[in-house]
């Protein structure tokens, strides 16, 4: 090994999660803290613990029943829907365009 470039190794680390599990390790830091371990973390427990931010899973739920009630539409009929509602909007303008003309007109 070149000298001088290699930080200290301590063979024999110390790792201490906050959920109180602690080993030993081979590390570069004498004591390593750590938040979560295989011990405490939601996938090696099996706990089902999720971090549910505006509520976005209970609006999810809300989605998923929602299709079942009521299963969406199919493609074509949703394209001819939005069709339909885009030549209203065309119509609409050119009623507010041809009444402006008239109005500048007069
Ligand atoms: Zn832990």
């Amino acid at each position: 090994m070149k000298k001088g470039i290699h930080p200290q190794y301590y063979p024999q680390a110390t790792v201490i999660c906050t959920c109180g599990n602690t080993w030993t390790t081979g590390s570069t830091k004498p004591v390593l803290r750590i938040e979560l371990c295989p011990k405490c973390h939601p996938f090696f427990t099996g706990e089902q613990r999720i971090v549910d931010t505006a509520g976005q899973v209970e609006r999810f739920m809300r989605r998923l029943e929602k299709a079942q009630v009521q299963p969406r539409k199919k493609k074509e009929e949703r394209r001819r829907k939005r069709l339909e509602r885009r030549a209203l909007l065309v119509e609409e303008e050119a009623a507010e365009t041809a009444s402006e003309e008239s109005a500048s007109e007069a």
